[in-house]
């Protein structure tokens, strides 16, 4: 019998974004200026010095057969020295660094290289929608790590039974966190990483905004724990750091037995990146931060100003130190899907209902700041002129 999708596909779990694309869809066809602020690419280039990277790369016959199945070694070195430079971490090139076709490919993979059917997978909540996916995909078993609305989204680690730690495989952790933008401290890592070590499971932290971060914050990783790389993995990515999300190039590093066992599934199935690309990235990496901070500036810019003009309609944000999200109260008395709706409707202004992010998320919504300075202005102006009281 012919099946044209698996049990597999067919539990995905919902894509709760399709519903507000057909609505995006059919106001731009009756001419209506949307301003979409529900987006999760940055709005802008990579560094000049990238792309000459790139096209010199491109130039090169020898780049484009197969690469190496970890990754080239200039890129993997080059990830090795970032780390050193950044968080003053040592890896081994040849077995604590594999790239990755960007970093969603690495989680999804990473669980299907690890879980067995049924395995347990702490993620947090609200959290980046691919966990959930990733565990489903892996035929996992999802266990919820609710976040703390009152310490800035910090793990509420005593919240969850120990019982459930001595279950669980991995626990998930995003910082600077897509979407609640909040950052953690190197404490709440080691808090992570003794309880890794007391229960024995593996932490993935997803570093993917590691360098958006505002002023003079840095973002720590997991690896600058004493010991971290006995229980953990970091995940990192270009795509928001060096406006490359496009060239798909991420990276894993830490703990060797569980890199290799990702590598060996990914070498069965992927083979790399191209090779021009692992090398315009290692370029990145190299030249440093300065080109992260340029952009984080520009997000800084527009974040103020956005959070400055919702202050004024009354709307209690509070402003992140990263990311280039804001995570916004939504209006008493309105669910978070409801206010994305009426924003839509009455205002043609897309932004992501918290519910997005899983159940942590009600109440909220998520605006992206991947949009110029007057388009985002010109949102609030539009998200003032709402009745929020009276009825549409
Ligand atoms: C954007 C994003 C990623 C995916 O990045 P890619 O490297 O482009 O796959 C991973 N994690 C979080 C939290 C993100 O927001």
């Amino acid at each position: 019998m012919m099946k044209t999708a698996s049990e597999l596909v067919k539990g995905m779990p919902p894509y709760l974004f399709s519903a507000l694309e057909r609505k995006k869809a059919e106001l731009v066809q009756k001419g209506i200026d949307v301003i979409d602020l529900g987006i999760g690419a940055p709005d802008l280039p990579p560094p000049p010095f990238v792309i000459d990277a790139l096209k010199r790369e491109l130039d090169d016959p020898r780049n484009y057969t197969y690469s190496p199945y970890a990754g080239c070694r200039e890129y993997r070195e080059a990830v090795a020295a970032f780390y050193k430079q950044q968080y003053g971490v040592e890896l081994d090139p040849d077995t604590e660094v594999l790239a990755l076709i960007g970093s969603k490919e690495g989680i999804v993979h990473l669980l299907q290289a690890l879980i067995d059917p049924g395995d347990a997978v702490l993620i947090p909540n609200p959290g980046y929608p691919v966990y959930r996916t990733a565990v489903h995909l892996a035929r996992g078993t999802p266990l919820e790590l609710p976040l703390d609305a009152a310490r800035d989204y910090a793990p509420q680690f005593s919240a969850v039974d120990p019982s459930t730690y001595d279950r669980i495989n991995i626990m998930l952790l995003n910082y600077p966190s897509n979407p609640t933008a909040s950052m953690a401290t190197v404490d709440v890592f080691a808090e992570a990483v003794a309880l890794a070590n007391k229960h024995r499971f593996l932490i993935a932290h997803d570093s993917a905004y590691s360098l958006l971060t505002f002023g003079d914050v840095r973002a720590p990783g997991v690896l600058q724990v004493d010991g971290a790389k006995d229980v953990a993995v970091e995940l990192g990515s270009l795509s928001k750091s060096y406006n490359m999300a496009g060239c798909r190039i991420g990276y894993i590093v830490g703990n060797r037995d569980v890199i290799r066992a990702l590598a060996v599934l990914k070498g069965n199935i992927d083979t790399c990146q191209f090779l021009a690309v692992q090398k315009a990235a290692a370029a990145a990496l190299r030249g440093g931060t300065e080109a992260a901070k340029g952009n984080s500036r520009i997000y800084e810019e527009r974040m103020k100003a956005m959070t400055a003009a919702l202050w004024k309609m009354g709307v209690p944000v509070r402003p992140p130190q990263a990311t280039f999200f804001l995570w916004v109260p939504t209006a008493v008395g309105c669910s978070a899907a409801e206010f994305a709706a009426r924003l839509l409707d009455e205002a043609g202004v897309i932004v992501t209902p918290g519910t997005a992010f899983g159940s942590g998320g009600e109440g909220y919504v998520r605006v992206s700041l991947a949009a110029p300075l007057e388009r985002l202005l010109e949102a609030a102006r539009r998200w003032a002129a709402i009745d929020w009281e009276g009825r549409s």
